[in-house]
């Protein structure tokens, strides 16, 4: 029997404080082991559809208002942030959030609560996520507020993966970080891919970078997906630049535009 994607995302919208329109559709598949990229500019609707993915949004006053969502096969619309980090869905936060008054080892044990680990397990976790990150290991008593923005990005993904998740949504890693950092952290993303099978779904204003390490991408436009390929076919500016502009917009609602060779 075919493997089901590990995400599937049929049509969802969602509003915020029960009227804002956020997201008017938006469906796509994250295959088992794939990175996909969702790529737009601000207030796309990134943002708000990782949220939809990880029920995170009634954190932030927002619901689903329509459509479905599917983990290895499971509908999970409706699912409980925590039950899908049991499951092995994590989310990197945007803006990679830190608490800035414990160390940055206190910020890589929090990653790992889920897994109710015991002690030996903790430390094999935490060897594992510095030999991932050494800048981490070299620094893990500093307070991670006085770290620098590409070390912070590396905690928020670091604390994700100690708990050896399957899928990880990232919100925005290339953001503020200068262009050196921003490799580093995609080659992490895509070593953590090859080697250890994470899928990732990664949602990216540099869509330049994002081509280069997905399988597949899909660029949101006000809320929509208005184009989806690989990034060979959104590669070529044509695309990317309408899409950026608008000018995707005139696809049918619904029937996102699917490249082909
Ligand atoms: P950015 O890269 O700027 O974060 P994005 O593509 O991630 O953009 P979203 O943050 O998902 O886009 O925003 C989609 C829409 O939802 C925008 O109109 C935005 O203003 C709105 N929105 C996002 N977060 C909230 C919130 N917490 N409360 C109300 N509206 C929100």
């Amino acid at each position: 029997m075919d493997q089901p994607p590990i995400l599937q995302v049929d049509d969802i919208a969602a509003t915020y404080n029960e009227f804002a329109s956020a997201l008017a559709s938006v469906s796509l598949t994250v295959p088992e082991g794939a990175i996909v990229a969702l790529l737009g500019g601000n207030g796309a609707g990134k943002t708000t559809t990782l949220r939809a993915v990880s029920s995170l949004l009634r954190v932030e006053r927002g619901a689903l208002v329509r459509g479905r969502i599917r983990y290895r096969g499971d509908d999970v619309t409706d699912a409980e942030p925590w039950q899908l980090a049991e499951r092995g869905m994590v989310q990197v936060l945007e803006g990679r959030r830190c608490f800035g008054g414990l160390s940055v080892e206190e910020n890589l044990r929090i990653g790992a609560f889920v897994r109710k680990p015991s002690a030996w397990e903790m430390a094999d976790a935490l060897e594992r996520i510095y030999t991932i990150f050494p800048r981490l290991k070299l620094i893990r008593d500093k307070a991670a507020g006085y770290t620098s923005g590409g070390e912070q990005q590396m905690i928020a993904i670091g604390r994700a993966l100690m708990s050896r998740p399957s899928l990880v949504l990232l919100d925005e890693p290339s953001m503020g970080l200068a262009p050196q950092v921003v490799e580093d952290i995609f080659e992490i993303v895509s070593a953590l891919n090859r080697e250890e099978g994470v899928s990732f779904l990664l949602a990216e204003q540099n869509a330049a970078v994002a081509l280069r390490y997905a399988r597949e991408a899909y660029v949101l436009e006000s809320g929509r997906v208005v184009v989806q390929g690989a990034p060979e076919q959104l590669r070529r500016a044509d695309v990317l630049r309408d899409a950026y502009l608008g000018a995707a917009a005139s696809v049918p609602i619904g029937k996102s535009a699917r490249l082909r060779q």
